[in-house]
């Protein structure tokens, strides 16, 4: 059987794959230096694997306190050395981002310290690890206050501003790489390590904590590599390949991760214990497969772009822009544009396919949301998928897809829920 007979099945039509095929023949440069960048990640993960001697033991099962784990410990060990890093903590009790944020955070501010944003206001989830919304258990419960220095209206740093709110109580940093869900840029590793260098310069002794989420091998260094004391991940988005069901990590300086270590823990514990209940083969597997599959998800997200601002639509990187993380925004301008992209996403995808994806009340919201996921690992966003506010532009974030056919599928099928329902024209 040949593709558009099988992709005939699914649903896409002969003129929207052809449409595809047009833009991708734009892209081949573009697409050539991913793959460029995607060897040297892996290179350095392979390297990273052969220096601290990998072997089959290390895939083995531990239980119960999970004293002297030396397949977690070396997992740490490649980790710390793929970030340039002294030390590593990678867990399966880091049960997602904002846990490992909130352990990177607890365990280097106390009491009276100040923690400084330069870059506005951090992810949604953060604003109440911090208190910046009031929380039980919040940073500012504990009397660790907090200070913002916006961006500027063109999304640049605020060098004065950021001088401005250094204080003799500022102890931590915190930058957060990808734009997230604001309307803001991703920064490059270069320029946050600009703004490191200015921080430091500003205050020697302060620590900087880089929020490394859907940033993770989009290119060949990492904020550890410009200055970042800490930088803090999701195993269920770049870094986990797909593949680890769940967990965190947080690579940086022994003093630092240490801390991390105690508090994710216990005072005296720390990295001695925690059990790896078998999930090291994922998680090593996973690892080894990052490069690869971010590198699909960009070219997805490049592709997007692309065919969608073809056809009038505003993206967020636009079409040619470089990328600093893997989100992909398309301002879709209504809601029922925004629930066929979404059906055609959720119709491609290898589990749930049969689902319709329709608008729901999320908590924190104040507008209804979609989402579209159909995915191996719950709420995994390395796996294709979109979601979005229904509120205006009306933009749906697509990030994702563990290989580029996948992505690429997933994209072409959602432009033709749109064109069969007359909301994109060809
Ligand atoms: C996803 C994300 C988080 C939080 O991660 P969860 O795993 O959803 O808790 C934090 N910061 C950024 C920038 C993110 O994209």
């Amino acid at each position: 059987m040949d593709l558009l007979t099988i992709y005939g099945q699914m649903g896409l039509s002969q003129a929207v794959y052809d449409r595809g095929e047009e833009v991708l023949e734009r892209l081949t440069d573009r697409f050539r230096a991913i793959d460029q960048r995607a060897e040297v990640n892996q290179a350095k993960v392979l390297l990273a694997m052969q220096k601290n001697r990998i072997g089959a033991n290390h895939f083995a099962a531990t239980t119960g306190y999970g004293y002297d784990d030396d397949g977690r410990e070396r997992l740490e060990k490649v980790y710390a050395d793929v970030f340039h890093t002294q030390a590593a903590l990678v867990r399966p009790q880091i049960t997602c981002g904002t846990h490992a944020l909130t352990v990177a955070l607890s365990a280097n501010l106390l009491p009276g310290d100040e923690l400084l944003s330069p870059v506005g206001l951090p992810y949604d989830t953060l604003q109440e690890v911090i208190g910046i919304r009031p929380s039980p258990c919040s940073l500012a419960e504990y009397g660790v206050t907090y200070r913002q220095a916006d961006l500027k209206p063109d999304g640049g740093f605020d060098y004065d501003a950021i001088r401005a709110a250094i204080t003799p109580k500022t102890r931590l940093i915190t930058i957060q790489r990808s734009k997230g869900y604001a309307t803001r840029p991703s920064f490059s590793v270069q320029q946050i390590g600009e703004l490191i260098a200015f921080c430091k310069e500003v205050k020697p002794d302060v620590k900087v904590m880089v929020d490394n989420c859907y940033g993770e091998f989009v290119d060949v260094i990492e904020p550890s590599d410009v200055g970042a004391d800490m930088v803090v991940g999701s195993l269920i988005k770049n870094p986990g390949g797909g593949l680890a069901p769940i967990g965190g990590y947080i690579c940086g300086t022994k003093e630092c991760v240490d801390r991390c270590a105690y508090r994710l823990s216990a005072p005296g514990l720390g990295q001695e214990v925690g059990a790896n209940l078998g999930i090291l083969p994922a998680f090593y597997q996973g690892f080894f497969l990052a490069p690869t599959v971010v590198a699909g998800a960009l070219k997805g997200a490049i592709f997007a772009a692309n065919l969608y601002e073809g056809l009038g639509f505003r993206c967020v990187p636009n079409a040619s822009e470089p990328r600093n993380d893997i989100i992909q925004a398309v301002e879709l301008g209504s809601e029922a544009a925004m629930c066929a992209f979404c059906a055609g996403i959720q119709g491609a995808a290898p589990v749930d396919s049969f689902a319709a994806p329709v608008p729901g009340d999320m908590p924190g919201y104040d507008s209804q949301v979609i989402m579209a996921a159909g995915a191996f690992v719950q709420g995994s966003s390395i796996e294709l998928s979109a979601d979005g506010p229904i509120r205006p532009p009306y933009a749906v974030y697509f990030q994702g897809g563990l290989t580029w056919h996948h992505a690429k599928l997933g994209i072409l099928l959602s432009l033709q829920k749109m064109v069969d329902k007359g909301l994109a024209v060809l």
